[in-house]
This record gives C-alpha cells, sequence and structure tokens, in this order.
C-alpha cells in the first residue's frame, strides 16, 4: 500500500472495559479540560487538525492513548486535535454503529492513499484488535510528563465513571 501522507490514519477502538474512563470524562466540564488542555492543543495545532490539517467544522481534543498488550496497561500519551472526519476514523466502531461507515471508509481511502478493499481491510484489522483488547482486563496509566503538566491527570487510574453505556 503506498502512502502519499505523513501521518497515516488508522482506527485504535478504545477497549470495551476502558470505555469512559477518559480524562474528557473526568474533567470535560471543568477549567483545566477547556482552557489549559483543550487551549493548549488547539494553540499546538493552530486550530487545524493534527492528521488531515482540516480547519473545516467542529475539533475534538483527542486522546492519545498508547495500549501495552502484553502487560495489559493503558497510557494516556497525550492530545491532539481532531476534525470530525478524522475523529469518525479513529473511532470506528462507534462510527459505523451510528451509521457514519460510509464516511469511515472514504476518509479512510483519502487519507491512506488507498482504495475501498484496503479501506475495510484497516477496519476489520482494527476490530479485530479492538476484540482482542476488550477481553482483558486494563490499568490505567498517565504519561509522567502530562501529570507535570497538568496535575488534575494525576487522578485518572483510579476515575471510574459515574454510568458508562455498554
Ligand atoms: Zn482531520
Amino acid at each position: 500500500m503506498k502512502r502519499k501522507n505523513l501521518v497515516p490514519l488508522i482506527p485504535e477502538l478504545v477497549p470495551g472495559p476502558l470505555w469512559g474512563r477518559s480524562a474528557h470524562r473526568m474533567l470535560g466540564s471543568k477549567a483545566v479540560w477547556k482552557s489549559q488542555i483543550r487551549g493548549d492543543t488547539l494553540a499546538n495545532s493552530k486550530n487545524c487538525c493534527s492528521v488531515c490539517k482540516s480547519s473545516v467544522g467542529r475539533m475534538t481534543c483527542h486522546e492519545r492513548w498508547g495500549y501495552d498488550d502484553g502487560q495489559s496497561v493503558a497510557t494516556l500519551l497525550g492530545f491532539e486535535i481532531h476534525c470530525s472526519n478524522c475523529d469518525l476514523v479513529v473511532h470506528a466502531g462507534r462510527a459505523v454503529k451510528l451509521g457514519y461507515g460510509h464516511i469511515v471508509i472514504s476518509h479512510l481511502c483519502a487519507m491512506n492513499q488507498c482504495d475501498i478493499n484496503d479501506a475495510a481491510a484497516i477496519l476489520k484489522e482494527a476490530m479485530n484488535v479492538w476484540m482482542g483488547r476488550s477481553k482483558k482486563d486494563w490499568t490505567i496509566k498517565v504519561a509522567c510528563s502530562l501529570v507535570d503538566r497538568y496535575p488534575e491527570l494525576a487522578a485518572l487510574p483510579r476515575f471510574v465513571p459515574p454510568s458508562v453505556a455498554y
């Protein structure tokens, strides 16, 4: 598969047991999220999508998580800005369920310079990874550099959302 873009766009679905256990869910209504985390991230990306550089539409402050499959440790690594199309691709499972599968496929094709078959294969692989990861119990960690910058994130490993819709 030939990629012209510097940043290929690959869906990385949040494992089921980790749904809702996010910095946004914990801090979304607080100033530290709105003005600091989201504000800093928007400023860093100059109000454009970090992936496709689009400046159109609503921008989402995306949480970048790393998954250590061997140790079952999920680590919050940082934040980046996503446009609505890139956000749909990254959260492809939910997007397909909500009827946005065609946008996921067409944006995957555009961003990865691939055809529909390749896009479907990328999606299938992401779903396979998600199914495996959803069977495990995960420990949550936050990158030290993030806790240094936003001390409120230190509470994230112990945060359990009030109600999670499965
Ligand atoms: Zn984008």
